[in-house]
């Protein structure tokens, strides 16, 4: 047997997650992994490397139960949100028997982990406006597990309708836990779902530091859910999963002090994705922007326009979405500096528009 014959099947038969940074490219504009675009200061002084690091560091938990307003018997801190993922899959579902459901166009992590261990991907659409079809969900809820929402969403930067949350979390109820990936939370504070934790046990909410807080390459997230919940997929994680340099960048990144700086790169992003958006609206190759609550735009552009090849081709790296259900023609764009939001709009501003199209039109 050769050594890829010994492989899982499911393992061989999967499309891994082509991650931004897998993805490659060459360039010196990178607004393809809605990161930060600009790197933050952080000391650390861990000496006793020597020891074992908290499964859970105190220090890192409280803040961020301070933080999120809740208990900290109701934080989990693990390696990034993306492992928080695959931990409800571990912890909830049985493989061969359990499903996950997710609704495309959305984060592509969810199906990714669930066929990782071999756990049925089940997907329902969005509808138009990117809400949840909420009588096609309950018709599939059979066997499901896990019902992951994003909201914000990623790439389309959506917020989930309130009501259809609720809505969902009454027909799950008893059956299945909601996921509520809030990965882009910091950019619409007022829609987290942290306080319904109290009236539904079987919510869950996913947060990360990669995102507002500027700091990707730390790997550190966050579940947020009962206590019942964090008890079980503490049986599952890793027996330490944050090293002590991680946990001590994210418990400063937590402080008053760290929780100052985050908001004011928020409110930076958010002036600067006001103007990028308007920008983007007068560009002869751009038919629509959608509204964004969160770090980056999605866009749909003129075929004819090539944007994502002719950009890539300048050192301008987006995030190319054509390949998600009814996102055709579609580019992420992740806000970045000024200067680097100008450089996009020069760029679009050379790229050829077929003469009969006009602005605005739908295809
Ligand atoms: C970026 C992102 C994540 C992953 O976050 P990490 O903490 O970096 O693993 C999860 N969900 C969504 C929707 C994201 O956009």
């Amino acid at each position: 047997m050769t050594i890829s014959q010994l492989a899982r099947a499911n393992v061989l038969a999967l499309e891994p997650y082509l991650s931004a940074r897998r993805l490659g490219g060459s360039g010196d504009v990178w607004l393809n992994a809605n990161e930060y675009p600009l790197p933050t200061a952080y000391q650390t002084h861990a000496g006793n490397l020597n020891r074992y690091p908290a499964c859970q560091p105190p220090g890192v938990i409280n803040n961020y139960a301070a933080y999120a307003g809740l208990s900290p018997e109701q934080v989990l801190v693990c390696r990034g949100a993306d492992e928080a993922i695959e931990l409800m899959i571990r912890t909830f579902c049985e493989p061969g028997q359990d499903a996950i459901l997710c609704c495309p166009p959305t984060y592509g992590m969810y199906a990714v982990s669930a066929e990782t261990f071999g756990i049925t991907r089940r997907t329902v659409a969005a509808l138009p406006g990117w809400q949840l079809d909420l009588a096609a969900i309950e018709a599939q809820l059979t066997d499901v597990k896990l019902v992951y929402v994003c909201s914000p969403n990623n790439p389309t930067g959506n917020i989930i309708n309130p009501a259809d949350l609720k809505h969902l979390l009454e027909i799950t109820r008893g059956r299945a836990l909601v996921v509520a990936d809030e990965a882009y939370i910091e950019f619409c504070p007022q829609a987290t779902l942290a306080g319904w934790l109290a009236d539904y046990p079987h919510l869950v909410i996913l947060r990360t530091l990669s995102k507002a807080f500027a700091l990707a390459g730390l790997r550190c997230g966050f579940a947020l859910a009962n206590p019942e919940v964090i008890q079980l997929l503490l049986k599952v994680i890793a027996p330490y999963p944050l090293s002590l340099p991680v946990a001590e960048i994210a418990e400063q990144a937590l402080s008053a002090e760290g929780l100052v700086l985050m908001r004011d790169r928020v409110a930076a992003i958010t002036d600067a994705r006001r103007d990028l958006a308007q920008a983007l609206s007068e560009c002869d190759c751009v038919l629509e922007v959608y509204p964004s609550e969160s770090n980056y735009l999605l866009a749909r552009f003129t075929p004819e326009s090539q944007a994502f090849k002719a950009l890539w081709d300048q050192g301008i790296i987006l995030r190319n979405q054509s390949s998600q259900p009814g996102l055709e023609d579609c580019l992420r764009i992740t806000i970045g500096t000024k200067t680097e939001c100008a450089r996009v709009i020069t760029a679009l501003r050379a790229l050829p528009v077929a003469a009969e199209r006009t602005r605005g039109e739908v295809l």
